[in-house]
């Protein structure tokens, strides 16, 4: 059903918004302008996105983390989770963005920031459109599948019929050195399960001499 109306539904459940104001004070003085206010907003929310990645990272997953945010308050969290949801969707913006729905009991999140670490892929820039989210801030470039700018810059096409806003870089540094490490320590694992299979099988070895 496509409509530019937003959809209000009367929430089926108390909302369980976690209460998380920013306090500004220690970073920024009150009286200093707008933009150094949004910079430390937006460092502060990548801070628990990164939060989240690392929670990933324990599951075993890609490294990404993803927070929705409206007026100062989180909606909605998630974590990159495919593998151990068994659901390929399960991606840390759609996770956080059903969290978000399922607690405003609305399909549309107006008015609000998705915070990612990792530019968003194809699925995800649906998605975000879908919601109405506002805004989507991220911290590093994913070169290969990235959608937003790297490989596409879907926001812009003329087949969206909502305009999201979005600004990349915030602590861009933490968050591709998660996934370096991340995908490092993959590789040593894989490489060191070679090895053991190769300790305890020397016969593949012997034919792999033989090759
Ligand atoms: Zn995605």
């Amino acid at each position: 059903m496509w409509s530019g109306e937003r959809e209000v539904r009367i929430p089926a459940k108390p909302l369980r918004v976690k209460q998380m104001s920013v306090d500004l004070n220690d970073e920024v003085n009150p009286v200093s302008d707008a933009k150094h206010r949004k910079d430390a907003m937006d460092q502060h929310w990548m801070q628990r996105a990164l939060e989240l990645a690392r929670e990933s990272s324990e599951l075993g997953e890609v490294p990404v983390g993803a927070v929705l945010v409206r007026d100062g308050v989180e909606l909605g969290a998630g974590k990159n989770m495919p593998i151990s949801a068994c659901d390929p969707s399960a991606h840390a913006e759609i996770v956080a963005l059903r969290d978000a729905c399922s607690n405003e009991a609305n399909y549309r999140l107006p008015g609000t920031t998705l915070y990612v670490t990792i530019e968003p892929c194809t699925m995800c820039v649906g998605a975000i459109v879908h919601a109405r989210v506002e805004r989507v801030v991220f911290g590093a470039r994913e070169p290969k599948a990235g959608a937003v700018c790297s490989q596409n810059n879907l926001f812009e096409h003329a087949c969206m019929n909502t305009r999201v806003s979005y600004s990349e870089g915030i602590l861009a540094e933490q968050c591709s050195q998660l996934m370096s490490e991340f995908f490092q320590l993959r590789r040593a694992n894989k490489k060191r399960i070679k090895q053991l299979a190769g300790e305890a099988s020397p016969a593949s070895e012997n034919q792999t001499k033989k090759d």
